[in-house]
């Protein structure tokens, strides 16, 4: 089988690898002789953190997308994060170490029945969170990250009416945060669904002293106990400065990595899902390893592309964004 037709069964290079290389060293190597820069989610594996040229969050991610000098990219990320990449820097290569990291929470979203939605509401702006599809992006009129998102809502007049997609939890947490009424897509991400209200409650009897932060993604019952709410940049900062000295930390498991690194004198536990399995692990960002990496950098695929006219509708929204992040100091 040739190489195309197995990257296109599996989604990422198979070869095997002599035992004896030093991975860190080699990935180095190439990213100097091939002009490239590696950009990792918090998500990533912490090895992946750890070889990144840059480690950060959505927003983060795109700015650095948007003024890179390298000519290609490695995407340590996902899907729609590697797309995003390609749409704000179309004439460099984008890779990602394997095509299938992909979002439920983006899949929760197919545009065509988003178009239909959109449809019902013509005269409603439509603002996406950036964990969707290159051509749901071509769809919108601004789109956010969970940095931004309660900002850019506000940036907009108080009787402007607004669509907000895909994510219903970071939707009504924006709602309640604004106070727009904002019609929401019914889309939610697997991972921060998944946390455990009762057993977050027992977690925090056991542990009294412990900050409870979580992401906006997860239900309004869990928000409801947290002592702060923000995006993965907002988690790890305040886990910085706050006082306390162990936090209990409802969003995907790979910030801890970044938060332990930051802060070695604390304490970082994952809250609990609701059942027995490693739920807060993103299957997605984790199909991406350093192995897939390497390949993916030695061989030039698996590579990310984006129709043309994809490119120029998606580009508007995601340029949008960053506007008024920058004029805001985000
Ligand atoms: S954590 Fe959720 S939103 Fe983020 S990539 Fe994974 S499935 Fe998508």
């Amino acid at each position: 089988m040739d190489t195309l037709t197995e990257l296109n069964r599996k989604g990422y290079i198979e070869e095997s690898i002599d035992p004896t290389l030093d991975l860190f060293e080699e990935i180095e190597k190439l990213k100097k002789e091939k002009n490239a820069i590696v950009l990792a989610h918090y998500y990533q594996e912490p090895d992946i953190q750890d070889i990144a040229d840059y480690i950060g969050d959505s927003l983060g991610l795109s700015q650095e997308a948007a003024k890179t000098e390298a000519d290609v990219i490695v995407f340590a990320g996902v899907h729609f994060m590697a797309e995003t990449a390609k749409i704000l820097s179309p004439e460099k290569t984008v890779l990602l170490p394997d095509l299938k990291a992909g979002c439920s929470l983006a899949d929760s979203c197919p545009p065509h029945l988003f178009k239909k939605f959109k449809e019902k509401y013509p005269d409603h702006l439509v603002i996406t969170y950036v964990n969707c599809t290159a051509e749901l992006k071509a769809l919108s009129d601004i789109v956010c990250t969970s940095t931004n998102a309660v900002q850019i809502v506000e940036s907009l007049p108080k009787d402007q009416k607004i669509i907000f997609g895909p994510d219903k939890n970071l939707g009504a947490w924006v709602a309640k945060k604004t106070g727009r009424d904002l019609v929401l897509w019914n889309g939610a991400c697997m991972v921060h669904e998944i946390f455990s209200r009762e057993k977050i409650t027992k977690l925090k009897e056991r542990h009294p002293k412990a900050k409870f932060i979580a992401h906006p993604e997860c239900e309004e019952s869990v928000l409801q106990m947290a002592d702060y709410i923000g995006s993965t940049t907002g988690l790890l900062k305040y886990s910085i400065n706050s006082d306390a000295s162990e936090f209990i930390v409802a969003t995907e498991s790979g910030i801890i990595h970044q938060m332990e690194k930051a802060s070695p004198g604390k304490t970082f536990i994952p809250a609990p899902p609701n059942n027995n399995c490693a739920c807060n692990d993103c299957p997605y960002m984790k199909r991406n390893t350093l192995e897939k990496l390497y390949l993916c950098l030695k061989n030039g695929l698996p590579e990310v592309t984006v129709p043309a006219d994809i490119i120029e509708r998606a580009r508007k929204p995601i340029e949008r964004m960053l506007e008024i992040s920058a004029k805001l100091g985000l």
